[in-house]
């Protein structure tokens, strides 16, 4: 008994010499974590999702931009929202010796493995926009407030609607995101914390009947999904009812719906297009809003969100702490994830010129 208790007592002392020397940051080939003095000049790895959507193209470049100006190299790949092809290129930036990780996941489990890799190889990781679900190896996060997002397109419809007032009933359909990106139940959940009370009401319908999460996703944000799920409803539900608005997480799922409505004849006096939100202010959306087609978009200023994320790791190599707002939101399965989320705003016909064009985010012209 003694015997085994101290086999016991000598192994818990290994574990635990062990631990001390990792958190002093020794990795098993006596390399040291804090062994930064080569990170500035270094190459940071970035991995984003698509290139289907502009968000991404800007977020890339802003990234770039941000670390290029912080005197770092950079690699950006592009996933094309393949998670297997995203998870073959981190495995070849950390091949290629990066000394940092941003990630913007495709597919918020598939990376566990790649990112065990990394934090082998002392590489941090920050996850860029979509927290990475599972794994105790993302550092940080940086966002915005992803439920917010939500309340504000579901505000938008509320008020658009005049629902506050008592106006009612009217027929809403619901769309969310691809059920692999984590962001996608903190819109849903925060857009429903809105709209439910007047779905308990009678005050909004849903007449398709869909309205759990599961029912209402589109995988990998798609357009044309999104487009057949609405044509879907309309023929199987509508009849000559009318649909007054439409939950649209995205503004590519946002051209999809409006793409099934207008070939359905939405779009004239006697049947106008129904209140449409989305997010992202991308510029086939913002010219729509001015057209009069989509209502709402959310915009995220991917500029700022690519200046979090490259302070972020910059201060990890400088063994800094990177400044956070949130500890508590993101519980990624294995650990809270310290979070610096950013505010979205709600952007419309009334207020794109301030938001867009003042602040440099499109020109005048792009808008034309
Ligand atoms: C982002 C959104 C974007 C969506 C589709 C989400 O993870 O937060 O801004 O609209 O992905 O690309």
């Amino acid at each position: 008994m003694r015997t085994r208790r101290s086999a016991l007592a000598l192994m818990a002392g290994a574990a635990s010499l062990a631990l001390t020397l990792s958190a002093c940051g020794q990795n098993s080939k006596g390399g040291s974590k804090e062994d930064k003095g080569s990170a500035k000049g270094g190459t940071i790895g970035i991995a984003m999702p698509t290139k289907s959507s502009e968000r991404w193209i800007a977020d890339g470049n802003n990234v770039v931009k941000n670390l290029k100006a912080k005197g770092y190299k950079t690699k950006l790949v592009y996933g094309e929202d393949d998670p297997d092809q995203q998870v073959s290129q981190i495995e070849n930036l950390i091949t290629q010796g990066v000394k940092g990780l941003i990630v913007a996941a495709i597919d918020n489990k598939s990376l566990n493995n790649v990112l065990q890799q990394a934090a082998d190889a002392k590489i941090p990781v920050i996850a860029y926009d979509r927290l990475i679900l599972g794994t105790k190896n993302v550092d940080y996060y940086a966002s915005f407030d992803n439920t917010k997002v939500g309340e504000l397109q579901a505000s938008y419809i509320v008020d658009k609607l005049g629902l506050k007032d008592g106006k009612g009933p009217f027929n809403i359909e619901l769309f969310a995101g691809s059920n692999d990106d984590n962001n996608t139940k903190y819109f849903f959940n925060g857009a429903m914390s809105v709209l439910q009370p007047y779905i308990d009401k009678k005050k909004l319908v849903v007449k398709s009947g869909q309205t759990k999460l599961t029912q209402v996703t589109t995988l990998r944000w798609d357009g044309a999904t999104a487009q057949k799920r609405m044509e879907d409803i309309l023929t199987s539900t509508y009849g000559s009812a009318k649909v007054d608005a439409v939950l649209s997480p995205y503004d590519g799922i946002s051209i999809g719906v409006l793409a099934a409505l207008k070939s359905d004849g939405y779009g004239s006096s006697s049947k106008p297009l129904p209140v449409i939100t989305g997010q992202d202010a991308e510029l086939a959306s913002v010219k729509s809003i001015i057209a009069g087609q989509q209502t709402q978009t959310v915009y995220k200023d991917t500029r700022k969100l690519a200046d979090v994320a490259s302070s972020m790791v910059d201060d990890v190599l400088n063994g800094k702490k990177p400044e956070v707002n949130d500890t508590k939101t993101y519980d990624n399965g294995t650990k809270v994830v310290p979070a610096m989320l950013l505010q979205p705003v709600s952007v419309d016909k009334t207020n794109y010129t301030k938001e867009l064009v003042d602040t440099g985010y499109y020109k005048a012209s792009e808008l034309q």
